[in-house]
C-alpha cells in the first residue's frame, strides 16, 4: 500500500513508528494510502528546518534567484501533470477533467503568478524636508514575515494550498505545511517537485496529521512560527486564532460561507440557470464560493426552479474517468454524514423537495463510496438551519423575492459574507447589488471566473485579510520604513 510520509529538510521522513492513519478512497471506501501522523517532534524538526532556511541559502537568495525556482517549480508541476492529476483524484475522487481544468493548471499558475507580483511590485519613496535645507528620504523594504504555518482544507487540495505557498516564498518565507488529513498526496508531491528544481532543503516542509492534538495544533501552537494562514471552517479558524494570540502572531483567513445567488427576472434565463447549476454542484458542492441559497424573482421562480431542476438531473454522477461525469462522491463518510443530515433536516422541517434528498444507487465496486444526490428545495423558512448554516455538499434552496431591496436584504442576512453570483441584464440593478452585498466577491454573470491578480477573501465570519496579487504582501511580508537623513 501507498505510504505518505512528512516532509522536512528536503527529505521523507516517516516519522515514529505506530503513528499512521489510513486515507481511504471516497469511491469505495477502501484504504488507499497509509499515512505518518506528527507529533510534537516531527513538528519542532519541520519548524527548525524552515527556520534554518531562512536564516541561511533562502534568507539570501536574490529575488531574481528565488522566482527563477519558482518558475521551475511551476514548470515541474506541469511536467508531472499527470502524476498531479492521479494524486488529486485518488484523495478526492473527482473529476479528472476537474482536476486537469481546475486543480492541477492552478496549482502550477499560483507559483508563476506570484513570482511576477513580486518581480513587479511597486515600492513606496518619499523625499521630506528638513530645516537644515538637506531633506531627508524615506523608502519601505519589503522583509518575510518568517515562518509561516500553511493548514490547508481538502476540497481544492493543490490549488489552495499553493495559492498560499506560492505567494509566502515568492517574498522570501519558508513553510511548514499541514494538508488535511483527508488529502495528503499533492502536498507531499509537491516535495518531489521541490527537491527536483533544487529549492533549498527547509524552504518547504510537510508534517501530514489532524488538527486538535496533533500535527494542525502543534504547528499553529508552536512559537517558532511567525505568522499562520489558513482555509477551512470559520469554528477551526477560531481555534486557530486563539492559538495564534500566544505570541501575538499575525493571521490570514479564508473561511466558510453560505453563499446567496441572486436570479432577477430580467436575466438571461438559460445563462443563469446554467451559471446556477455550476456554483451549486460543481465538486459536488465542495467548493467555499458555492451557492447554497438562490433567490429568485417571483416572475421567473416557477420557471427556473423547473429548469434548475432539469439541469441538476443531467449531471452524470460516477467514477473521475466516466466520460462526461459531472459530479464525484463527497470527501469522506464523515462528511456524507453531516451533508445527509441536513438532507433529514430539510425533509423534517417542511421543504419541499424539488430534486434529490437521498443517495444514489451506485452498483459494484462504487457502492460503498461517498454518493449523494444533487438536491433542491424550496418552501423552507429563512431560520432553517438549512439556509443558514453551511453544508458544503450539492445543494441548494430555492425561494422568491420581489424587489431589488428584498434580494439584498435576503442574501445579506447570515453571518457568513464570502461571495455571491448575481444574474440581471440591468446594468444598475447589478451595480447597487454589488455595492449593497455584504461579501468579498461579487460575480456578475459569473461565477468563479477571476484574474488572479485580484484580491480574494471573505468579508464577516468568512475570513480575515484578502489574499491574490499584491493584496498577498500584506501578510506574507512586513513593511520596513527606512528613514535617511540627507
Ligand atoms: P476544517 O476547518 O475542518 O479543516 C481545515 C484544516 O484545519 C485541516 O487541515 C484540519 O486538519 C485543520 N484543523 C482542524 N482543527 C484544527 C485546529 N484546532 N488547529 C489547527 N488545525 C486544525 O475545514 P475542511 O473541512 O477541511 O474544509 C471545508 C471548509 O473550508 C468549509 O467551511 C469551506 O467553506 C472552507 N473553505 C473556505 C475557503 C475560502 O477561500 N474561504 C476555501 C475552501 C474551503
Amino acid at each position: 500500500m501507498k505510504q505518505i510520509s512528512h516532509f522536512i529538510n528536503g527529505e521523507f521522513v516517516a516519522g515514529r513508528e505506530g503513528r499512521r492513519f489510513d486515507k481511504r478512497s471516497p469511491l469505495d471506501n477502501r484504504v488507499i494510502a497509509s499515512v505518518s501522523e506528527a507529533g510534537r517532534d516531527e513538528v519542532n524538526a519541520a519548524v527548525a528546518a524552515a527556520r534554518a532556511a531562512l536564516d541561511g541559502p533562502w534568507g539570501r537568495m536574490t529575488v531574481t534567484e528565488r522566482t527563477e525556482l519558482l518558475y521551475a517549480v511551476a514548470n515541474e508541476i506541469n511536467r508531472r501533470f499527470d502524476d498531479f492529476v492521479a494524486a488529486e483524484v485518488a484523495d478526492t475522487g473527482k473529476p479528472v477533467s476537474l482536476a486537469s481544468h481546475l486543480d492541477i493548471p492552478r496549482g502550477a499558475a499560483n507559483f508563476k503568478i506570484f513570482a511576477d507580483v513580486v518581480k513587479n511590485v511597486p515600492g513606496e519613496f518619499f523625499e521630506m524636508a528638513t530645516p537644515d535645507g538637506r531633506g531627508a528620504i524615506n523608502y519601505a523594504l519589503r522583509r518575510p514575515v518568517g515562518v509561516v504555518g500553511v493548514v490547508c482544507p481538502w476540497n481544492l487540495p493543490l490549488l489552495l494550498m499553493t495559492w498560499k505557498v506560492g505567494p509566502a516564498l515568492a517574498c522570501g518565507n519558508t513553510v511548514v505545511v499541514k494538508p488535511s488529513e483527508e488529502t495528503p498526496a499533492t502536498a507531499t508531491l509537491l516535495g518531489e517537485v521541490m527537491n527536483k528544481v533544487g529549492v533549498p532543503p527547509g524552504v518547504y516542509n510537510v508534517v501530514h496529521g489532524f488538527g486538535p492534538e496533533s500535527a494542525g495544533e502543534f504547528l499553529t501552537r508552536h512559537p517558532g512560527v511567525d505568522g499562520i494562514t489558513f482555509t477551512g471552517e470559520t469554528r477551526t479558524g477560531e481555534a486557530i486564532m486563539a492559538a495564534a494570540a500566544k505570541g501575538v502572531r499575525p493571521v490570514s483567513f479564508e473561511l466558510g460561507g453560505k453563499n446567496a445567488g441572486i436570479v432577477f427576472a430580467d436575466a438571461d434565463f438559460d445563462k443563469a440557470v446554467a451559471g446556477i447549476t455550476r456554483s451549486s454542484f460543481e465538486n459536488c458542492g465542495q467548493v467555499c464560493l458555492g451557492t447554497e441559497r438562490v433567490y429568485v424573482q417571483r416572475p421567473i421562480f416557477d420557471r427556473f426552479a423547473a429548469a434548475l431542476k432539469a439541469s441538476a438531473e443531467k449531471l452524470k454522477i460516477g467514477a473521475p474517468n466516466e466520460p462526461g461525469v459531472g459530479l464525484g462522491p463527497l470527501i469522506s463518510a464523515e462528511h456524507r454524514g453531516k451533508v445527509l443530515s441536513y438532507y433529514d433536516k430539510a425533509r423534517a422541517e417542511g421543504a419541499t423537495v424539488v430534486t434529490g434528498g437521498g443517495v444514489p444507487t451506485i452498483g459494484g465496486d462504487a457502492a460503498d463510496g461517498y454518493w449523494v444526490q444533487p438536491t433542491i428545495w424550496t418552501g423552507l423558512p429563512e431560520t432553517s438551519a438549512v439556509v443558514r448554516e453551511e453544508v458544503f455538499g450539492p445543494c441548494c434552496h430555492i425561494a422568491p423575492f420581489d424587489t431589488v431591496e428584498q434580494a439584498i436584504a435576503l442574501a445579506n442576512d447570515t453571518e457568513y459574507g464570502l461571495a455571491t453570483t448575481v444574474w440581471t441584464s440591468n446594468l444598475s440593478t447589478a451595480h447597487r447589488v454589488a455595492r449593497e452585498i455584504q461579501v468579498g466577491l461579487c460575480w456578475i454573470n459569473s461565477w468563479f471566473l477571476r484574474d488572479l491578480r485580484t484580491a480574494f477573501g471573505g468579508a464577516k465570519r468568512s475570513g480575515i485579510g484578502r489574499e491574490g496579487g499584491v493584496h498577498s504582501l500584506e501578510f506574507y511580508t512586513e513593511l520596513r520604513n527606512v528613514m535617511v537623513k540627507l
